[in-house]
């Protein structure tokens, strides 16, 4: 069904639009929202077969609703932060606002033209052949590649994200505060919002990419992380990622900007890994391509051979863990870094992380985080390696592996969103303490807000 997406608030106009999608033909339908935030809400869902976008800046609330309806430009700022998915046509006659959103789309790089509601018949004689004109003139985009079990796969990747977001606040609270971690194990934190950083931004960013397209579109990817950025930078960016999203918000590409960080020799910072344990759990069925995909997820920001190692590290860990979950315990620690092992390729990383295989569970974490880092380089090799020895040892215990994960200082909030996004694999939503759940900030998916 090809599919056109409407913002109207206006029941004549509905009407008429109605009429001329009939002319169409058969196998078109009109979706028509009469508010933003609603269309925001519900319209990327049907992105995979949609043809047209037809938009009208200014917005009445509709009768009996007291909510705000928006504009127009907001649905345009919003859908520029995708990539364009099909020709868009503004028919909204207040002109200034109509430019802004024309600009908008342009900058985006989204095919966009005008329509200016003049004359009775304006809808059939001016709307409609420009329609035709501009759905004739574009090539359908092959960006989508959902697979038929998406829905399975997204339920474990943002219980992974759920995971990941609210350790990330945690460690952000608790950073540097080592004696405090006992807090965790008493529940004796501060009531919330317990705010999320950088780390589950880009994890959000990274989750809304995989329910989009299915798999991890690079320019898509990109596109989101600045765009989440550039609305909420005070997230804790790290100073490298702050200064190649401001470039890319600038125009420039992704590909210049991740190799020419730390002066071409690309990032090894741990910011790949810290947002990539949901992708695991996307993709938790089949190692290899977990490899591939989070390698495709790391070089947006991190092409450094060590960065791009500690990405597909904690990608495969949170994969296998996924693949453990409903199983009992057995043999769980040597199976989890035999199959990180076997799919990290050859680096500091690769060698931290046999160390840290090689680590018993009873050694005294300050001894750990000698041996293996505990992130206080803000590298992959000093983070990967003993998150993942937390995450391993304390896969039935959500709690208390980021307790002994906060407990060893360092980089707290990244190795805790490393522990929880991988521990959340297995143990599922239940392991979160329920009071966590309401005391974490909100997140964008309305899947997890119900
Ligand atoms: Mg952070």
């Amino acid at each position: 069904m090809k599919t056109l997406l409407m913002l109207e608030d206006n029941a004549e106009r509905n009407i008429m639009f109605h009429a001329a999608v009939q002319e169409l033909g058969d196998g078109w339908q009109l979706r028509i929202w009469p508010d933003a935030p609603t269309m925001m809400a519900e319209c990327e869902e049907f992105f995979a077969d949609t043809h047209l976008i037809s938009l009208d800046h200014d917005l009445n609330p509709q009768p009996g609703v007291t909510a705000n309806p928006g504009t127009g430009l907001e649905v345009a700022k919003f859908l520029a932060g995708h990539l364009p998915v099909c020709p868009v046509i503004i028919h909204s006659s207040n002109s200034d606002a109509a430019w802004s959103m024309h600009n908008e789309f342009r900058f985006a790089g989204w095919k966009v033209d005008r329509v200016g509601p003049i004359g009775e018949d304006w809808v059939r004689k001016l709307w409609l052949p420009k329609v035709l004109e501009m759905v004739g003139a574009s090539q359908p985009t092959a960006l989508f590649r959902k697979p038929n079990d998406h829905m399975v796969r997204m339920q474990r990747t943002l219980v992974s994200l759920e995971g990941l977001a609210i350790a990330d606040a945690i460690g952000e609270m608790l950073s540097y505060r080592h004696a405090d971690a006992q807090r965790i194990i008493a529940n004796g934190l501060v009531a919330g919002p317990w705010f999320r950083t950088d780390d589950s931004e880009m994890a959000i960013s990274i989750v809304e990419v995989l329910k989009m397209y299915g798999y991890i579109q690079q320019d898509a990817l990109a596109r989101r992380f600045a765009w989440r950025f550039e609305r909420d930078p005070e997230r804790g960016y790290g100073k490298m990622t702050r200064i190649q999203l401001r470039e890319i918000i600038a125009g420039a590409k992704w590909r210049e900007t991740a190799a020419g960080a730390f002066s071409g020799l690309g990032s090894m910072g741990n910011g790949g890994a810290m947002r990539v344990p949901p992708l695991g759990a996307y993709f938790a069925d089949n190692l290899s391509l977990v490899a591939e995909e989070a390698r495709l997820s790391a070089e947006v920001t991190h092409t450094h051979p060590e960065g791009v190692a500690g990405t597909i590290a904690t990608a495969i860990a949170a994969a296998a863990a996924s693949q453990l979950r409903g199983k009992p315990l057995e043999n769980h620690a040597t199976n989890l870094f035999d199959a990180v092992l076997q799919f990290t390729p050859e680096s500091k990383v690769r060698r931290g992380i046999f160390l840290a295989s090689q680590t018993p569970a009873a050694v005294p974490i300050e001894a750990v985080a000698k041996a293996l880092g505990n992130g206080s380089l803000v590298t992959a090799p000093d983070t990967v390696p003993f998150a993942i020895w937390c995450a391993v040892h304390h896969l039935d215990d959500y709690v208390k592996a980021l307790a002994i994960a906060i407990s060893a200082d360092g980089d707290c909030d990244t190795n805790a969103a490393i522990v929880g996004g991988i521990v959340t694999c297995f143990k599922g939503r239940e392991g979160i303490p329920p009071d966590w759940l309401v005391q974490r900030e909100r997140l964008p998916f309305p899947e997890l807000e119900k």
